[in-house]
Parts: structure tokens; sequence; C-alpha cells
């Protein structure tokens, strides 16, 4: 194989889908407060958790940016936290709700990485059981999925609003305590 290179592409390629779409899904769930009807299980401060509508297994969920922020890059320190405070939150929630005996976890940063919704950067989580996937997916390239989201809803939500809130990251504290050590003669040689 060989490569043609087309540098003049370049700005064309990385400009593509940078403008929100005016009728963002992500951005209307935030606003709307209507938690059950668009499934959201949880808010934190910086992302919510929600539901996917179309979903691989039970329990398939999302931890999405509140704000409309298509990459990892532009994230805080503090909401990077979160995340991953989430992350555990969730995967204990779906434990207990599930027994799964694996769980999926990633993100598709960007539409041509698979994200269906691109602006705004999340993380799925997918509950896995052992020969999950039948003959359905494979022959018929459809998912059986046994309970409705409702129901998934109605299970999970109690969970992942147990608990203590996700907390401000210690990172901001620790650089003070550092700044005041480099006052006090610590600084960088
Ligand atoms: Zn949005």
């Amino acid at each position: 194989m060989q490569n043609l290179f087309s540098p003049w592409r370049l700005r064309y390629i990385t400009s593509a889908g940078r403008r929100p779409p005016a009728g963002c899904v992500f951005c209307r769930v935030v606003r709307a407060r209507r938690d059950r009807d668009n499934l959201i299980l949880f808010r934190g401060r910086d992302h919510f958790v929600i539901l996917n509508r179309y979903p691989y297994n039970n329990g398939h969920l999302m931890i999405v940016a509140s704000t409309h922020l298509p990459s990892l890059q532009a994230a805080e320190p503090a909401a990077l936290v979160e995340m991953t405070e989430l992350i555990v939150r969730c995967d204990r929630a779906l434990r207990k709700v599930y027994r799964p005996s694996g769980i999926n976890l990633g993100m598709n940063l960007g539409r041509s990485a698979g994200a269906g919704i691109a602006g705004h950067y999340h993380m799925h989580l997918v509950p896995r059981w052992d020969a999950d996937t039948n003959f359905m997916t494979v022959i018929h390239d459809t998912r059986v999925i046994p309970e409705s989201l409702l129901s998934s809803w109605r299970r999970l939500r109690p969970l992942l609003a147990s608990g203590p809130p996700p907390e401000p990251p210690a990172a901001p504290r620790m650089r003070k305590a550092a700044r005041r050590r480099r006052g006090r003669g610590g600084g960088r040689r």
C-alpha cells in the first residue's frame, strides 16, 4: 500500500462538526428537567448519567458531559475527577442490579470514531454476561433487550443517587500547599 499525502484537506477535516448543532439532544435533556422521560439517572456537577435509548444490553448507560464539550482535552481537571467517581458509582449500581459477569467501559471521541452524539464527550458502560450475544444479533442484526428502559431507570436511579456526592478534587489545595512550600524556600532549583 502507498500513501498519497493531501495536506490541503487538513483544514476541512479538522473543521468538521465544530459548530454545536441547533438541536443537540444532550443540551436539550440537560435543560429539560424531565429526568424520567429522558431516562436521566443522576445529575452531577459536570456530568449526568443517562440510559442509552438504543442499548447494546440491559443497563447500558452513559456518563455525559453536561456542557457542549466534544473533547476530553477541554474538560477541567475537576470534571475528569468527577467522571472517574461516576464510573465507580455506575459500576457499583450495575453490578448490584444486574449481577453482570463483566462490564464494557469505553468512549468514542468524534463521529469518525463512532460517537452517535459527538458534541458531548461521554463514557459508555455496558453490562455483559457470558454468551450474551445470540443468533438474533448475528443472523438478523437484532438485539434482544428483555427489560424495558423505564424499568431499568426505576431500578438504577435510587442506587446512583445514594452515596456521597462527587467531591471537588484535592489538586488545587495541593497546588496551594506547594506554593506555600516554595514561598518558604522550597522552590524549583
Ligand atoms: Zn450539546
